[in-house]
């Protein structure tokens, strides 16, 4: 099985990243997301997202010489091009309910034998597929890139108890020989390998920081270069992620580790997060977020 174009359906920070990733590396690749609002041109958001990293500051995440392998689109007006592809990624909310309406619609127009994986924080494989076809069963695994999808070589993989080997094989080769990844193959347990100890860690910095009444600044003091994450520190980490992401992932995680899991409660959404989200401070893609202002 080779990869010779692909899919990544929704374009917001992951999505487009991935897609810019591939386009680097030379594989042609459709990026559709939902359709814009009524009125606007009718693949805006995806057009949008490639306009961002073509301008992508300070990081040049997309080549423009590449942006002509990216094809923008929606997934009213182009869910025919999915017939086309060997592997169509899916990064779109972290919602289960809402992935599994989209794998519904996309399975009977995908090419036969296609793969189709999700990039998934924390959703087990064993959920996303609960429902969905056997052939679909056969061809899906989750490939979990990391922010941002250029400069993180760590890609996890989970496969089912029914997806294919030689699938599975066949994308941890593309990622490791052609995307430039480290594959990590990971069992199907929530929060897989990375996130089930990264997403702790960080919780734990908000909650302690919260709770003992320190700057941003003072506990990445102790918790983000000390700890390995020198230029953004664990605020800047989660102002990267999107602090509306973590809502999901601590409702994913409480969803399906162990009732007797020790660590369970630290994955609890902080009341400052919520607040944060509903004041529009979602990190980098929002109006700013711990540190950054936008
Ligand atoms: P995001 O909010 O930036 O983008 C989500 C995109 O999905 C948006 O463009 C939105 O329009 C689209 N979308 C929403 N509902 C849709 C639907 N019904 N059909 C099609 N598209 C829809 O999210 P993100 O941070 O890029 O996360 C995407 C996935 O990647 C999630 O599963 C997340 O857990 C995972 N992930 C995120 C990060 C991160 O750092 N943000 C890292 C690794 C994995």
């Amino acid at each position: 099985m080779t990869i010779k174009r692909a899919a990544v359906i929704g374009s917001g920070v992951m999505g487009s990243g991935i897609a810019a990733h591939f386009a680097n590396a030379g594989i042609p690749v459709v990026l559709l997301d939902i359709p814009a609002k009524e009125g606007d041109d009718r693949s805006a958001i995806a057009k949008g997202a490639l306009q961002k990293l073509l301008k992508a500051d300070p990081a040049p995440f997309m080549h423009p010489k590449n942006a002509k392998l990216v094809t923008p689109g929606n997934l009213e007006d182009d869910l025919h091009l999915l017939a086309d592809v060997d592997w169509i990624v899916e990064a779109i909310v972290e919602n289960p309910a809402v992935k599994a309406d989209l794998y519904k619609r996309i399975d009977p127009v995908r090419k036969d034998g296609s793969v189709v994986s999700s990039n998934t924080s924390t959703i087990p494989l064993g959920v996303l597929v609960e429902g969905q076809s056997e052939s679909f069963q056969r061809d899906f695994m989750i490939t979990h890139f990391f922010n941002p999808p250029r400069y993180m070589r760590l890609l996890e993989i989970v496969g089912g108890e029914k997806t294919r080997g030689h699938a599975l094989a066949a994308v941890a080769d593309v990622c490791d020989r052609q995307l430039g990844k480290g594959v990590v193959r990971c069992k199907d347990t929530p929060g897989f390998i990375a996130n089930r100890i990264g997403v702790y860690w960080i919780q734990t910095a908000i909650n302690a920081a919260v709770d003992l009444g320190l700057t941003v600044e003072e506990a990445d003091a102790v918790v983000g270069r000390p700890m390995g994450i020198p230029k953004t520190g664990v605020f800047g980490l989660v102002d990267l992620v999107g602090l509306d992401l973590m809502p999901h992932i601590a409702k994913s995680l409480l969803a399906t580790l162990p009732e007797n899991d020790a660590y369970r409660s630290a994955f609890r959404e902080h009341p400052v997060i919520t607040r944060m989200i509903a004041e529009g401070y979602t990190g980098r893609k929002g109006k700013g977020g711990f540190y950054r202002l936008n």
